[in-house]
């Protein structure tokens, strides 16, 4: 889509640090990352948010999860564990309009309250 940050790196007309690509989904490291590891993983499709999604992207949506599986795991984080956040709409913080998930992971210790 004309304009989305996400639909160039897709199209490989702006630079990103990509870990994973296929015809469906394409992962990469955030530009300004909130953990030791922060990995974007998105559709090549252009959907603004899970909300937009419909019937016939069913199969596409459980392929994003299960490579969200894949991704974390080359990452690294399988044993240690991750985060997975998805933001979908201006009253959750979303900052762009192409659906992805985020992938955190890499902190050393455990958080407190996790004794
Ligand atoms: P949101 O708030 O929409 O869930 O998060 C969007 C994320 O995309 C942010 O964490 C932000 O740092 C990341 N981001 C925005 N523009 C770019 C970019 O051009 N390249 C990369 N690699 N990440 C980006
Ligand atoms: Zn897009």
């Amino acid at each position: 889509m004309n304009g989305c940050v996400f639909c160039k790196i897709v199209k490989k007309e702006i630079p990103a640090k990509e870990v994973y690509r296929d015809g469906e989904i394409v992962a990469f490291r955030d530009i300004n990352p909130k953990a030791p590891v922060h990995i974007l993983v998105i559709p090549v499709k252009h959907l603004e948010d899970l909300s937009k999604a419909g019937p016939k992207d069913r199969e596409l949506l459980g392929k994003l999860l299960y490579s969200v599986k894949e991704i974390a795991a080359g990452a690294g984080l399988e044993k240690s564990g991750y985060k997975l956040i998805s933001n979908n709409g201006i009253g959750s913080g979303q900052l762009v309009f192409h659906l992805h998930f985020h992938i955190l992971g890499g902190w050393q210790k455990k958080p407190e309250w996790q004794v």
